[in-house]
């Protein structure tokens, strides 16, 4: 598991809105990344689901991870308001959990 989780702060805190020129995550410690957060999850659902339609992914997303983050699927503010680092990069996630995947197996 720890493979996917750096493979995914290799790739996305260097884009990431939260993090400074060098990658460095600038996030308080009042706040969390929910890709640190949920990464077992997150490997766990994106593994099994063999789609090429990202839409399977991210309703898989809703339904079994922020259900529980949030305690339901459709609204969440974070979400709203492109706060929330695993749905902001949720496709590139897929894509990067799927490569990953590849290289353990
Ligand atoms: S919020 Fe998450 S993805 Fe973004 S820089 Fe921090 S640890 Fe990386
Ligand atoms: S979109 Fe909202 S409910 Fe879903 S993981 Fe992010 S913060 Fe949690």
């Amino acid at each position: 598991m720890d493979k996917y989780l750096q493979a995914l702060k290799e790739k996305i805190c260097s884009i990431c809105v939260d993090s400074d020129e060098k990658g460095n995550c600038k996030m308080t410690n009042d706040e969390c990344c929910a890709i640190e957060v949920f990464i077992d999850k997150i490997v766990n659902v994106v593994l099994s689901i063999e789609s090429e339609n990202i839409n399977d992914y991210v309703n898989a997303l809703h339904q079994k991870i922020c259900i529980e983050c949030r305690g339901q699927a459709e609204h969440c503010k974070l979400r709203e308001d492109v706060n929330c680092s695993l749905d902001r990069y949720f496709p590139l996630i897929v894509e990067i959990i799927r490569e990953t995947s590849k290289s353990v197996a």
